[in-house]
């Protein structure tokens, strides 16, 4: 491995004082004050090791802050920051092996590989989660059943661990599926090598198809055997009306669509609106009389072009849409966004989804956004994905009603666990340790510790998620 270690271990410095730093989950649910401490070399981690253990301070991983809950939080820890560990160092034109470092961003890398026809095979639904977090959270896509998940596209990643040193794996490595989807319990991933997908042209065809039932969504996902993403939308206020959404990739030559220029949409929404101003104006809709009519404007919208021909879309506004809404998720405060998502075998979502809608309904705290996609099983030990569907449950979480959001979360988990579900961490904010145990299964979680008691022998490496679940920590 290119990576040469000529750190003193012995020599390690405490933290210092004015490197504190208030970092939020995305959804601003949970806060924590910690010792930023920015990467710019393999020796930066190592150290930031031996510092922990002389100080007996812990290390939170952070990458970008796009996880909803406390995954990259830990108060008083030393917290690792990527963002000046973000270069992509090369792209092999033949193969399309992309390497990078684990914190440039999807964007980052989409930016350096498309205008040479390469596309990442797996995105989240926002482009600025890192490498490390794609890794960290084995992230899916719209793409799931038809590409799996972000690891399965990795031919290498390199590791620091404090017990055992800088290593490089591979996916025959035994301890390669739990590393990837280990949200950063193992070690520090310092870089990796994507195969990226070959496209001769940056657009997408999208078709919408509006349901009025549940059986109607189901139906969708299960007969559509073509497409390259899949998604739906539903409405949280009018169970089972929603919006089916196919994309296919096109395959004619279209190099001025490949374009930076052409792939990214304009700063302006409807009324001329300043995109970055929105939150401003969301805010005003951010109640649940203004969800309920917008949600219904959506569903009307899509019920006057149903399967409409489907119109040509770029594929980063196709994939990324929030993102060109910068900060929308400040429309929430100064509540905050509490998201639910969990994995569903596939013949158990069609009672257990329009069960959970039901329960929010009585409670009247319906989720303002609701995401359905389908998946197969994914090989990281400790995934939420099965064979079968992911629901997310976006809530307003405000003073008032914080007592009986808790409640509902708690129904709804009791409603998912009943279901055999699995729970999604990159979202959580309120799991118990036993929900974890139900969801993960003992065996899984003991694997897990096997490999935490090697990688990190002495519990450098925490976050407030793991100490809250109670599932990495060696005996
Ligand atoms: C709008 C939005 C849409 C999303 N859509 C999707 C989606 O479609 N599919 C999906 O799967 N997820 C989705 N997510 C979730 C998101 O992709 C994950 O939470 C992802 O892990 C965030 O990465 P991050 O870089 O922001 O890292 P963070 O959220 O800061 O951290 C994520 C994990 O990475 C670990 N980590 C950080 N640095 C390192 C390192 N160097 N080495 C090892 N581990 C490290 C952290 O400890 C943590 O466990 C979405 C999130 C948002 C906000």
């Amino acid at each position: 491995m290119d990576i040469s270690l000529d750190t003193d271990l012995s020599k390690a410095e405490i933290p210092d004082p004015a490197s504190v730093q208030t970092d939020w989950g995305f959804g601003y649910s949970c806060v924590a004050e910690s010792y930023h401490r920015s990467v710019t070399s393999v020796d930066d981690v190592l150290r930031a090791f031996a510092d922990a253990k002389a100080s007996g301070r812990p290390i939170v991983l952070r990458g970008n802050g796009r996880s909803y809950g406390d995954v990259s939080l830990q108060p008083e820890a030393i917290s690792l920051d990527l963002t000046r560990w973000n270069a992509v160092e090369s792209l092999d034109p033949e193969t399309g092996v992309l390497v990078a470092r684990s914190g440039a961003r999807l964007e980052d890398i989409w930016r350096f590989a498309l205008p040479d026809g390469w596309w990442l095979p797996v995105v989240s639904g926002t482009m600025l989660t890192t490498l490390a977090g794609a890794l960290s959270a084995n992230i899916h896509g719209k793409n799931n059943v038809q590409s799996g998940t972000f690891g399965e596209h990795i031919d290498w990643l390199e590791i620091a661990s404090p017990g055992r040193g800088l290593e490089r794996i591979t996916p025959d490595h035994p301890d390669f599926w739990t590393i990837v989807g280990g949200w950063g319990q193992l070690g520090f991933i310092l870089r990796a090598a994507i195969r990226m997908k070959k496209l001769t042209s940056g657009s997408v065809l999208v078709t919408d198809y509006p349901t009025e039932t549940w059986d109607q969504l189901f139906a969708l996902f299960e007969n559509d055997h073509d497409s390259d993403y899949q998604v739906a939308w539903m409405d949280g206020f009018r169970s089972g009306k929603g919006i089916y959404t196919n994309a296919k990739t096109i395959s004619a030559d279209e190099p001025a669509s490949l374009r930076t220029s052409y792939q990214v949409p304009s700063d302006r929404m409807a009324l001329r609106i300043r995109k970055d101003q929105a939150h401003k104006f969301l805010r005003w809709f951010t109640n649940r009389p203004g969800m309920k009519f917008l949600s219904g404007l959506k569903w009307l919208a899509a019920v006057k072009r149903p399967g409409d021909g489907g119109r040509m879309l770029p594929l980063v506004a196709y994939h990324f849409p929030l993102d060109f809404v910068p900060e929308w998720q400040r429309a929430y405060r100064p509540g905050a966004l509490v998201q639910f998502q969990v994995g569903i075998p596939r013949e158990a979502a069609p009672a257990a989804f329009p069960a959970f809608l039901r329960a929010a309904q009585r409670a009247k705290l319906e989720p303002y956004l609701v995401v359905v996609k389908v998946h197969r099983p994914d090989p990281s030990l400790l995934s939420y994905l099965c064979d079968g569907y992911s629901i997310a449950l976006d809530f307003h979480q405000t003073r008032r009603n914080q007592p009986r959001l808790r409640e509902l979360l708690r129904e709804l988990t009791d409603l998912s666990h009943a279901h055999g579900a699995k729970f999604y961490m990159a979202k959580d904010s309120f799991l118990l340790p036993e929900d974890a145990r139900k969801s993960f299964g003992s065996e899984a979680i003991n694997q897990f510790r096997w490999a935490k008691s090697r990688f990190d022998p002495d519990n450098l490496i925490t976050s407030s998620l793991f100490r809250r679940l109670e599932i990495a920590d060696n005996p």
